[in-house]
């Protein structure tokens, strides 16, 4: 099972991919994760992305689109995957789309995650990453047992670089310009399933799980 999670930052899509992991047993890839541990480690590519990000701007498709196609031929991805924050652009889902060609293969289901921007912003306030192991948390929704502890690594819990209030609205506008277009995309192809992003985790997570087992 091939899915790709579509959504404005902040909807919800990391979340869904990590249980959609855990019921089926399929990784879930996220750039945005690629990346956070190449600007941990230091590394070439954390530095060429790091301005980018903490800009609200996408990292250039070259940067990424060979990075999660490299990815997608480990062992792992055999049976299946969640890609989160990938494709971003229409030029990342036409590589996509022609790399998997090229092996017969492609993507099964588009999963939208649709949210009002207003909904977003007030989201992405409370939201919280554990500097450790990037576990998210949400100081409302999703609390971690001791305030400002990592359940998972005791790590500490902090706001995201690029979550701070200005850059959240650089990055919808981006959304809108660069990544919105996806919908129709895959709309064309077929594969698009809207989900209301509004209505609470169990909620949603119930709609996706409907979507996966219609096919
Ligand atoms: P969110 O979904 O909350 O925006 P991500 O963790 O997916 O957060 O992405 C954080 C940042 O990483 C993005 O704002 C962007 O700068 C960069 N990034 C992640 N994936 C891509 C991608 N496919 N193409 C370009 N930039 C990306
Ligand atoms: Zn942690």
């Amino acid at each position: 099972m091939k899915i790709i999670m579509l959504g404005a930052p902040g909807a919800g899509k990391g979340t869904y991919a990590k249980q959609i992991t855990q019921k089926y047993g399929i990784p879930a890839i996220s750039t945005g994760d690629i990346f956070r541990e190449n600007i941990k480690a230091g590394t070439e590519l954390g530095k060429k992305a790091k301005g980018y990000m903490d800009a609200g701007n996408l990292v250039p498709d070259e940067l990424v689109c060979d990075l999660v196609v490299d990815r997608l031929k480990q062992d792992d991805c055999k049976k299946g995957y969640i890609l989160d924050g990938f494709p971003r652009t229409i030029p990342q889902a036409e590589a996509l789309t022609e790399a998997l060609k090229k092996q017969d293969d492609g993507i099964d289901f588009a999963l939208e995650i649709n949210m009002a921007d207003e909904a977003i912003i007030e989201r992405m306030a409370g939201r919280r990453v554990c500097k450790g192991c990037g576990a998210t948390y949400h100081i409302v929704n999703i609390p971690p047992k001791k305030e400002g502890i990592c359940d998972e690594c005791g790590g500490e819990i902090v706001l995201r670089d690029d979550d701070a209030p200005e850059t959240v609205k650089k990055r919808l506008e981006v959304y809108h310009e660069q990544t919105a277009p996806l919908i129709e995309y895959y709309d064309k192809l077929g594969l698009l399933n809207v989900i209301d992003g509004s209505k609470g985790l169990e909620a949603c997570m119930a709609d996706i799980y409907a979507v996966l087992e219609s096919k």
